[in-house]
């Protein structure tokens, strides 16, 4: 679905990316854990096309993507929840998620694909009308996550879904993450909670000051003992 080589991203002098390969196949979840500043947003923003890579090749569905604008990615069937969730605050919850649909114009096909997401997210629905900057965070996380989905990809981009919330909205959401990947949707999701997305993962890469030190299967990486010491505090 997606293949990653030598991936390379500059900011002015900085090296933030060297050479990062990985590979999502259909399917799966992949998962790339790093600490704070590892690279792992520049990552996804290269893959989406938010952030012009200074090297390497980006492949979706055997189609070159390294140049391409983030929104001519949309209709290729990949979509990008980003960091910080970036809902239209002023917006209610339903406009949000009609917006997410701008690709499609089947009027019929957006409205119960709205209500699919309803039946995901029944909080979605309660707040069908309120503001989506009126929202806690964890509202906030399933309306992005929602309003991406609107569009229909194939692959979905999530950048740090848990950030902030509250551990029983943190497992909701993984929760979610997983149910999207068994319906059909391949997942390439970013986290600074390695216990939780390895725990969900089929693959993972782990990256460290712009570089893939170490790719597995989720599970196994659970057990890894440099992965232990230095991601799950053990
Ligand atoms: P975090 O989990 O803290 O968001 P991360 O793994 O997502 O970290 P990135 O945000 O991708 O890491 O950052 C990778 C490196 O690139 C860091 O050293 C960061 O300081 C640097 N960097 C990121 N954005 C910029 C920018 N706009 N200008 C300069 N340097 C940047």
């Amino acid at each position: 679905m997606l293949k990653v080589e030598n991936l390379n991203v500059h900011y002015g002098n900085i090296h933030a990316l060297k050479n990062i390969s990985f590979e999502v196949a259909k399917g799966e979840i992949v998962t790339l854990i790093g600490a704070n500043g590892a690279g792992k947003t520049s990552t996804l923003q290269a893959v989406s096309g938010m952030l012009k890579p200074s090297g390497g090749k980006i492949t979706l569905k055997e189609q070159d993507i390294s140049h391409i604008e983030a929104h001519k990615l949309v209709p290729l069937g990949m979509a990008h929840v980003p960091e910080g969730r970036r809902v239209f605050a002023q917006m209610t919850v339903e406009e949000n998620l009609e917006l997410g649909a701008y690709i499609l114009n089947n009027k019929k096909q957006i409205s119960e694909d709205i209500e699919k997401m309803y039946a995901r997210f029944p909080r979605l629905k309660e707040r069908r009308k309120q503001l989506a900057g009126t929202m806690s965070g964890g509202e906030q996380q399933m309306l992005a996550m929602a309003r991406a989905l609107m569009s229909r990809p194939e692959i979905v981009l999530m950048d740090e879904p848990s950030m902030g919330l509250a551990p029983i909205l943190v497992q909701e959401i993984f929760d979610i993450i997983k149910e999207i990947n068994t319906t059909g949707t391949t997942v390439l999701l970013v986290e600074q909670n390695a216990n939780m997305a390895l725990q969900i993962a089929h693959r993972a890469y782990v990256l460290e000051t712009g570089e893939v030190v170490l790719s597995g299967v989720g599970k196994e990486l659970l057990n890894n003992a440099q992965v232990k010491k230095a991601y799950l505090g053990a």
